[in-house]
């Protein structure tokens, strides 16, 4: 085990933060989960509340905080689309401010702040897979633009923060992931697939289905992001982390209906505005400088999925928005 390190998880109590948080405590780091419970709730973190080496703040990181701390790891900002888009401007104050403060905690603490960005940032790439030189195909005016710019010009402030005042940042961009604690009304395509299923309601597949995703269990991605962060000190990136096999949204759904055996039928909803038609990472980097590459396949990392769902009641999750 490395030294114990003071360490802030912003967005601590979502889906990839709860888990992060579960890692860096059971490393016998000293946690501070920082979150203001918009598509996340404490239940997620329940479990850690009576460990010595864990804190939970409700905060929201568009306002500044003065703590001391050796790591952040910047994960608050609502992810799904249905979340992002219910209060777009709040969205982009998330992911602006929010850098902001971030940066400016990290600097005055001299402390390395990594940055989670997304594949967003390739919006609907011309480039596939896509690889971290290339710019990215983003309607800067679109439904997603309060998310994929957002991210976009958090980037370009880690980036400024490093150049001018040498904060010690890292970014990686995180493609689509998935795994249990998702939020189930976060109306992301697996985890409404798999609630769709397990109701026996019907399927919905937005457009044609044959847009792809490449899904990455949450396990490995979170492993990734901790390597960044512990990584080569010439290693800043971005750096792409997702796993890259792809596969068509059909495709998807129909290995969720045949891992729960739903009678569930496949009904199709308009393709939303902007929606990506392909996306898929190129890791070559992520290999190289941190020896990651992911192995769970999706049909293995779906069953540890809907095995969850299966033990969640429902009636227990608030659902943020009324868009899922
Ligand atoms: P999530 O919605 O479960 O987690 C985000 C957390 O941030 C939630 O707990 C939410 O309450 C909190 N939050 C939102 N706005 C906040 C604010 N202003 N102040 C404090 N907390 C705030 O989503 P996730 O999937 O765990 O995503 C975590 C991060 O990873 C996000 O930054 C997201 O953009 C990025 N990411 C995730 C994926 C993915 O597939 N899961 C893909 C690309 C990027
Ligand atoms: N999607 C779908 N049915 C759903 C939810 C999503 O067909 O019930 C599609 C969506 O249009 C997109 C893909 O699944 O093409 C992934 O959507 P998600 O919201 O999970 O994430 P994105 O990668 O678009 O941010």
């Amino acid at each position: 085990m490395s030294a114990s390190k003071r360490i802030l998880v912003t967005g601590g109590a979502g889906f990839l933060g709860s888990h992060l948080c579960e890692r860096m405590v059971e490393d016998g780091h000293d946690v501070i989960c920082l979150d203001n419970f918009f598509t996340s709730q404490k239940t997620n973190v329940a479990h850690l509340l009576d460990k010595p080496n864990f804190e939970l703040l409700r905060h929201d990181i568009t306002h500044p905080i003065f703590l001391e701390v050796d790591q952040i790891y910047n994960l608050a900002c609502p992810a799904s689309p249905g979340h992002y888009q219910y209060n777009p401007i709040k969205t982009m104050k998330t992911s602006v401010m929010g850098a902001i403060n971030m940066l400016g905690l990290a600097k005055r603490c001299n402390a390395r702040v990594l940055q989670a960005s997304t594949s967003e940032v390739y919006g609907d790439p011309e480039v596939h897979p896509q690889t971290e030189d290339y710019r990215g195909s983003v309607n800067p005016i679109g439904p997603r633009a309060c998310y994929d710019e957002g991210k976009r010009a958090a980037e370009t402030l880690f980036m400024d923060y490093h150049r001018r005042n040498k904060v010690d940042i890292r970014i990686v961009r995180i493609f689509n992931t998935y795994g249990p604690r998702m939020h189930p009304y976060d109306g992301r395509v697996v985890s409404n697939f798999i609630r769709q299923a397990l109701l026996g309601e019907d399927i919905t597949i937005f457009g044609d289905g044959s847009q792809t995703r490449s899904f990455c269990y949450r396990d490995e991605l979170v492993e990734g992001i901790i390597r960044m962060m512990n990584g080569p000190e010439d290693c800043l990136g971005p750096i792409n982390l997702g796993n890259p096999v792809e596969f068509t949204i059909r495709e998807l759904a129909d290995l969720v209906i045949e891992l729960t055996g739903t009678k569930s039928k496949l009904v199709k909803r308009p393709l939303p505005a902007d929606d990506p038609t392909r996306r898929q990472p190129d890791i070559t980097l992520a290999k190289k400088h941190l020896n990651w590459e992911p192995k769970v396949p999706l049909r293995d990392g779906l069953a540890e999925t809907i095995k969850w769902f299966r033990t969640i009641r429902l009636e227990d999750y608030r659902a943020p928005t009324p868009n899922y």
